[in-house]
């Protein structure tokens, strides 16, 4: 009697389970180490322009050692396995953006950090879309013209953040110096197996519609697109020639 009253909580268990994932979880390849976006895997060809500076810049950007926009298209790479949470056309001083989420081991514990790609020409991978580390996910772009040719570069310390500047610590206790968190876990152990990472974790309402191209389940349970795009109508203000230093935090920031 007892027995059967065991599988039945079983059953109705994994019934659960399988008829209710959790929308808000996912799995993902464990990363197995950090390597260099451009110039795979060790930044060959490539030298950092402009460094990380808490309330200043908030990542790394990366040139081509031919200068100008002789890097302009030239391959990015996910800096290690992960999961593609964001992947859209964000406008204003960012363009083209990716944000890929990571988890490792470090000290016997699961870690999960955010990488930024931004400026890109192309993204070539969708929401929602697994990654290994090295490989690419898009071009070097110049955000329209907005600047020579390069990659802008983050490590989120905070899962929260992605693109919004708003509401966030600008220094360390957000962010990491991209440089000075991969060279210290260019191999890890643990990487190859999959484990459970959160997802939906932006909270800013812009980003709450779909992604500007393909498919994604990321935004599944959020409220529906809204009916005017506030990113666009931000961009129009910032042409029409009322610029201030918006809550993206100015160009600084990129
Ligand atoms: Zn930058």
């Amino acid at each position: 009697m007892r027995k059967s009253w065991f599988w039945l909580a079983l059953s109705v268990g994994v019934a659960t389970l399988v008829g209710a994932p959790d929308p808000n979880v996912a799995r993902t390849r464990v990363a197995d180490g950090f390597d260099f976006p451009v110039g795979k895997p060790n930044a060959d060809g490539y030298y950092k322009a402009r460094g990380f500076r808490p309330n200043g810049h908030l990542g790394e950007d990366w040139n081509g050692i031919g200068g100008g926009n002789t890097d302009l298209g030239s391959p990015i790479y996910s800096t290690a396995n992960g999961l593609v949470v964001f992947a859209r056309d964000v406008r204003l001083g960012w363009g083209n953006v990716i944000v890929i989420r990571h988890i490792y081991f470090e000290g016997g514990d699961l870690k999960t950090v955010d990488s930024l790609y931004g400026h890109l020409d192309r993204i070539v991978v969708k929401e929602g879309q697994q990654v290994l580390r090295g490989q690419q996910v898009g071009t070097m772009g110049t955000n329209r013209g907005m600047y020579p040719a390069h990659l802008h570069f983050e490590i989120h310390k905070n899962i929260s953040m992605g693109v919004t500047r708003t509401g966030f610590r600008h220094d360390f206790t957000n962010y990491y110096a991209p440089s000075d968190f991969i060279n210290p876990r260019r191999r890890l152990a643990g990487g190859g197996r999959s484990a459970l990472i959160a997802i939906n974790t932006f909270n800013d309402p812009r980003f709450f519609g779909p992604p500007s191209g393909g498919s994604a389940n990321l935004g599944a349970g959020r409220p529906t697109r809204p009916e005017r795009d506030p990113v666009q109508e931000a961009a129009k203000k910032q042409r029409s020639n009322t610029f201030r230093v918006d809550r993206f935090g100015g160009l600084d920031s990129f």
